[in-house]
């Protein structure tokens, strides 16, 4: 097959090598000059385990191709995905669909005859109508097809979730398109992923409601994290004694300073907004966002809490700024907020993250960026664990106790045991607990 990815970033390029990698041909398209220099010179312009190699050997099997000169590349095309960012529109937090419409303009006058054009950024119920209306506007005459394939892989296991999904949603309203997509995931039926097939509407509104009901999990988890603090219980205990049982699952029962990244946060914003588009209000969702929002103030004002409350003037490392480990990505990262407030509060908050320092100076201003975590706690009044990286996880609590002020770990990702935190003569906050 002969593919072409609009869009060249988390999705679009992890998707794009994935596909060369099963055998297509496939040729990633970006409109960012930084992006597809960067891969034409063998650079990756993001942080994605196992991508570089990934892509270096697929581009020297010849399947791999980059591009800014979409009218280069998509005549040839059996199947055009689109994989451009739907940002949470300012104001009302609808998905801001202008660059699937863009792309939906620009590839109209060079399509094919058959071709599949393939929707795989998360869009509102609807979207693939309104994409075949804009290039049936342009060529009325044309045999093409435009089907919904929603991307469900996570950040810093991408590619392990491209190549074993859980599933495969795969959303058509014509023969031609399933035909199409079910060769083009034909390597994955080897490893049994279920390819589940159904009409363009509910796979886009699949996508939705998959990624509120995981958001979902993890207000629920923090809101009983709450309540074990106060009855004494520990979350810990709870989240095996619940999720043990199948129909519960025991992922995504980590309690933490809520959910952040380029995902939930704007989906479930859109989701509402579908619902109330259709007169079909979603009470659950509205309450998992009040939820988040709210846990995201509480963590700074947990850190205060820990401090004693008289803060003005004391300086905190912040270890972790990415929305989880394993991924450079600071969107909607609770981070954000925990620094605010600290800042806010008067504290100088020094910070670390192993990937994410570049991207973070873009989004928070006035950390003091630091070499690794022990160079963030120097002269700290306590050091706070927002990012669960593995880095963090061992750490020497003897060289951190020597250069910290006050022996203080405030643990917003539950990666230690107090007894042994407290053995070294640490005073500890952790979550729920
Ligand atoms: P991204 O911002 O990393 O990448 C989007 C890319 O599209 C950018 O490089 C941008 O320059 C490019 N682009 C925009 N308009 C273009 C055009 N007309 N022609 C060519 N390139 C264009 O976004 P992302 O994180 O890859 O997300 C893409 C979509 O996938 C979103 O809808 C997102 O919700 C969804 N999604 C993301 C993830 C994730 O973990 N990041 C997971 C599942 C689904």
């Amino acid at each position: 097959m002969q593919i072409v990815m609009i869009g060249t970033g988390y999705v679009g390029l992890v998707s794009g090598a994935c596909f060369a990698d099963f055998g297509h041909h496939v040729t990633c398209v970006d409109k960012d000059e930084s992006k597809i220099d960067a891969l034409l010179n063998g650079r990756i312009p993001i942080f994605e385990p196992g991508l570089d190699a990934l892509v270096e050997s697929n581009v020297a099997a010849g399947r791999l191709n980059f591009t800014l000169d979409l009218a280069s590349v998509l005549p040839e095309a059996d199947a055009v995905f689109i994989a451009v960012g739907t940002p949470s529109r300012r104001g009302d937090g609808h998905a801001d669909l202008s660059y699937v419409y863009a792309a939906a303009e620009e590839m109209a006058p060079l399509l094919r005859e058959g071709a599949v054009v393939v929707d795989k950024s998360t869009v509102p119920v609807g979207t693939g109508d309104e994409v075949e209306t804009i290039i049936r506007k342009v060529c009325p005459e044309l045999k093409f097809s435009v089907a919904s394939n929603p991307e469900f892989l996570r950040e810093g296991a991408a590619i392990d979730d491209f190549k074993r999904p859980d599933r495969v949603v795969i959303g058509v309203n014509d023969a031609h398109a399933e035909e199409v997509l079910q060769e083009i995931y034909r390597p994955l039926t080897r490893n049994d992923s279920p390819i589940l097939t159904m009409s363009r509407r509910a796979a886009e509104l699949t996508k939705y409601a998959a990624n509120a009901f995981l958001a979902t999990k993890i207000s629920f988890i923090n809101e009983i994290a709450d309540l074990c603090e106060e009855v004494g219980a520990d979350v810990r205990d709870v989240a095996r004694g619940i999720g043990t049982d199948s129909r519960i699952g025991s992922r995504f029962l980590q309690p933490g300073p809520g959910y952040g990244g380029s995902c939930f946060p704007k989906d479930t914003l859109a989701l509402l907004k579908t619902g109330q588009n259709y007169g079909s209000p979603l009470k659950i969702v509205e309450a998992v966002v009040a939820v988040n929002d709210q846990r995201k103030s509480a963590m700074g004002a947990k850190v205060i809490e820990a401090l004693g409350g008289d803060v003005a003037g004391k300086t905190v490392a912040l270890l972790g700024l990415t929305f989880k480990a394993n991924t450079d990505d600071m969107r909607d990262s609770p981070a954000i907020e925990i620094a605010q407030a600290l800042q806010d509060a008067g504290i100088t908050v020094r910070a670390y993250d192993p990937e994410g320092m570049e991207t973070s100076k873009a989004v928070i201003s006035n950390l003091v960026y630091c070499d690794d975590s022990y160079d963030a706690m120097t002269g700290a009044d306590a050091a706070v664990i927002v990012t669960e990286w593995d880095a963090f996880r061992a750490l020497d609590l003897g060289k951190a106790k020597e250069l910290l002020n006050r022996p203080l770990l405030v643990d917003l990702r539950n990666l230690y045991s107090r007894t042994d935190v407290e053995k070294q003569g640490f005073e500890y906050v952790a979550v729920g607990r």
